[in-house]
């Protein structure tokens, strides 16, 4: 029988680069990212029942509910393409996420593969966070520092040239984003130590680095 495809789960302050990563294992490995931060933001951008209750939380820098959370999340999992394996990214965030996340893949036999938390210093995300840009196409991520366009304002993906920024990414904000972090989610670090899945990876190096740590452990954990 094939094995069953990894649910892996990437753990971190906002910048420590779960998106960044998570797009890179989607390339190198086939699995598909699933970010509850893009999930919320276009049901904003619709103007959703849910949007409208998570937009004024999100601009905050606070958790949506886990309630609004956990709908968005049970339908995105719902389609066919999670098959092929995925790659939490920003979920879960809170214990209560943790335990209907658990409850949802045992309905279906499987559990949390590995737990990845990229270990990073607060201070340094502020200015990750601050720089942070993406292009409008197709989702890539930039930096106005550490990772530029090959050509200054056209995208490396898809050529595109318009590009935005979050509304939530200014320093004030993201200092309470922090403090949610250290609050609410750095605590699933114990919960996933206990299954033992948990696996520390330090992220503060080069976004290189990181992939090459990254790849070597979802090459050993989906063996
Ligand atoms: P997260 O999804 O965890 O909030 P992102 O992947 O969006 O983080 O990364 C935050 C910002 O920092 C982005 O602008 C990204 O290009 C940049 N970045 C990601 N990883 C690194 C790294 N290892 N070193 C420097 N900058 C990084
Ligand atoms: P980052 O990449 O910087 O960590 P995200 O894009 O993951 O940020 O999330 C942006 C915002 O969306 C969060 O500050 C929060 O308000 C909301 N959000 C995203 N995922 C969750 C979640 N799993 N539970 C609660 N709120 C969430
Ligand atoms: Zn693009």
């Amino acid at each position: 029988m094939a094995a069953k495809p990894p649910v892996l789960i990437l753990l971190g302050p906002p910048g420590a680069g779960k998106g960044t990563q998570a797009r890179m294992l989607e390339e190198d490995f086939g699995l598909v990212q699933l970010s509850t931060g893009d999930l919320l933001r276009a049901a904003v951008s619709a103007g959703t029942e849910a949007g409208k209750a998570a937009k004024a939380v999100m601009e905050a820098g606070q958790l949506v509910s886990d309630d609004i959370v956990l709908a968005i999340l049970r339908d995105r999992m719902a389609q066919p393409d999670v098959a092929k394996g995925i790659i939490l990214d920003g979920f879960p965030r809170t214990a209560g996420q943790a335990a209907a996340l658990d409850a949802l893949l045992a309905k279906a036999g499987q559990r949390v593969t590995a737990a990845v938390s990229l270990e990073v210093d607060d201070e340094a995300m502020i200015a990750r966070v601050s720089g942070r840009y993406t292009c409008g196409g197709c989702g890539e991520g930039y930096h106005d520092e550490f990772k530029q366009p090959a050509k200054a304002g056209v995208c490396d993906k898809c050529g595109g040239t318009g590009f935005k920024r979050r509304a939530d990414d200014n320093a004030e904000t993201v200092r309470e984003r922090l403090q949610a972090y250290h609050a609410q989610t750095a605590p699933l670090i114990t919960h996933y130590e206990c299954q033992s899945v948990l696996e520390r990876v330090p992220a503060m190096g080069s976004i290189a680095g990181v992939r090459s740590m990254l790849a070597g452990i979802v090459g050993r954990v989906s063996a």
